[in-house]
């Protein structure tokens, strides 16, 4: 038997980041993991998907050039090549993971790991002893829809960023941030596309006037989009997939499910632990991510919160933090940053309008189009907002919604001025530097604290 203070199961940025964090702290720390280092995030998910989608930016750039002054003929699109591109992305990224592991001396071992009690871990023969804390980091997996099931040309979320050839056409069930960023990136790059979804709008878990702005923005872009609608009647053939619509009929190359994950805990032997789940199925966690039995934590997908490769890092560093004896502070789940990479961009945290209404706030909101600051003109996209909730008793943020082009960069401005303490008639006056788009920032905190000046 091999003894380490941490045992790992998983090497995604939850399972990595956690180890590197647990051999900074002097922990003897191994990590399981039974397909590729690096996670999902990293081999089929995250990564993959915004290479493919920078493809599908640049593709758009090119054929907006003519109105920069450049004129090039209509971009062909080599599919082998994006492909090809995405998975030395993939390679140099994994690669420089598993450096970080031997850099810090962490020993990995390939295969299937499962708990055989409170403080072991089997893989293939061998049983790795934890003297501190076993942390479950397995991720999550695929579900179909109700009445659907994988197989054929019936495919998931990573089986559509690693497809082999460009389709002519694809058909996208549910229009949350993975389905809508698939539809956004196979439109641009040429696929006739049709985007469900069964709520009233895209990107439901967002703010209302994010998913107005990103309708526009899919229908611009040549996405056929149905909302209220709910795909039936799946059927997987050889070379295409058929399937029913409200009245209508339609056929795909392809069928992308893009409607939820589920824990990834098959073979993890909990039951001879004695971990328990909670009530939406998910490993049971406190705030420091200690499961039901003592020295075992759970973090990532596996547990309550945003399935997000940034919340199951942090996850990690907290677990190991609290198994090596220090006092982390728990997550606060509202101001982790979601970040959708469609056309256009979204970037956003915390509460929506409509969320803080109903929560009781005072509500204020700043909204300004893009257009307030000159550099979104320079750069030729003047399409976004930003839209900043905040609260008017104390000046309060309570959420940020920015749609349009750098908006997953843009909205982390907004969610460190709330962690460290500052509300928005702060942020109106920190000098912001121009021509940049985080001077709309600027502008939306001075709307919400109502001296907005280019507007
Ligand atoms: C298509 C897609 C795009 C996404 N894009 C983004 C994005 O842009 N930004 C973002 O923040 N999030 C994104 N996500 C979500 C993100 O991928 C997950 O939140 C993140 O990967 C969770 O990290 P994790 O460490 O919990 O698990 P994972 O990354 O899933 O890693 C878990 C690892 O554990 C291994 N494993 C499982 N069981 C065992 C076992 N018994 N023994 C050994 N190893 C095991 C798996 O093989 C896997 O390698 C996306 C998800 C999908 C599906």
């Amino acid at each position: 038997m091999a003894s380490y203070d941490v045992v790992i199961i998983g090497s995604g940025p939850g399972g990595y980041v956690a180890a590197i964090r647990a051999a900074q702290l002097g922990l003897k720390t191994a990590v399981v993991e039974k397909d590729a280092i690096g996670g999902r995030c990293l081999n089929y998910a995250c990564i993959p998907a915004k290479a493919v989608l920078r493809s599908a930016d640049m593709v758009q750039e090119v054929r907006e050039a003519g109105d920069f002054g450049i004129t090039v003929g209509e971009p062909q699109v080599d599919f082998g090549k994006v492909m090809e591109r995405r998975g030395e992305v993939v390679s140099s990224l994994t690669g420089g993971v598993g450096m970080l592991l031997k850099k810090h001396k962490i020993d990995f071992h390939e295969g299937l790991g499962s708990l055989t009690d409170a403080g072991t871990v089997k893989v293939g023969d061998q049983e790795l002893e934890a003297a501190k804390a076993i942390i479950l980091a397995t991720g999550s997996v695929k579900r179909p829809i109700p009445g659907a099931s994988f197989g054929g040309r019936v495919i998931g979320t990573e089986e559509a960023w690693a497809l082999e050839t460009l389709p002519a056409t694809l058909a996208v069930v549910g229009a949350g941030a993975s389905g809508a960023e698939i539809a956004s990136a196979y439109v641009r790059l040429g696929s006739k596309v049709q985007l469900f979804e069964g709520l009233d709008r895209v990107l439901p878990s967002e703010d209302a006037d994010v998913s107005k702005a990103a309708a526009r923005g899919f229908k611009k872009q040549g996405i056929d989009l149905h909302t209220k609608t709910f795909v039936t009647d799946i059927a997987t053939g050889k070379s295409s997939v058929t399937f029913a619509y409200g009245d209508e009929k339609g056929e795909a190359e392809w069928l992308v499910i893009a409607a939820g994950r589920g824990p990834d805990v098959e073979g993890l032997g909990l039951d001879l632990a004695g971990v328990t789940l909670d009530e939406g199925g998910l490993i049971a966690v406190d705030g420091t991510l200690r499961t039901n039995v003592a020295k075992i934590y759970a973090i990532g997908d596996l547990v309550h919160g945003p399935a997000l490769a940034h919340k199951a890092s942090e996850e990690g560093v907290i677990a190991v933090e609290h198994a090596a004896g220090l006092d982390p502070h728990p997550l606060d789940y509202a101001d982790i940053p979601r970040a959708t990479f469609c056309l256009p961009n979204v970037g956003s945290f915390g509460l929506s309008e409509q969320e803080a209404k109903d929560a009781g706030h005072d509500v204020v909101v700043g909204k300004v189009p893009y257009g307030v600051a000159g550099a979104t003109t320079v750069y030729g996209d003047r399409t976004g907002m930003v839209k900043l909730v905040g609260d008017k008793r104390y000046g309060e943020i309570l959420g940020a919604h920015i749609v349009g082009a750098k908006a997953t960069d843009m909205v982390q401005e907004i969610v460190n001025a709330k962690l460290l303490e500052g509300g928005y008639p702060e942020l109106a006056r920190m000098i912001h530097g121009h021509p940049t788009f985080s001077e709309a920032v600027l502008e939306a905190a001075r709307a919400a604290d109502g001296w907005l000046i280019h507007g």
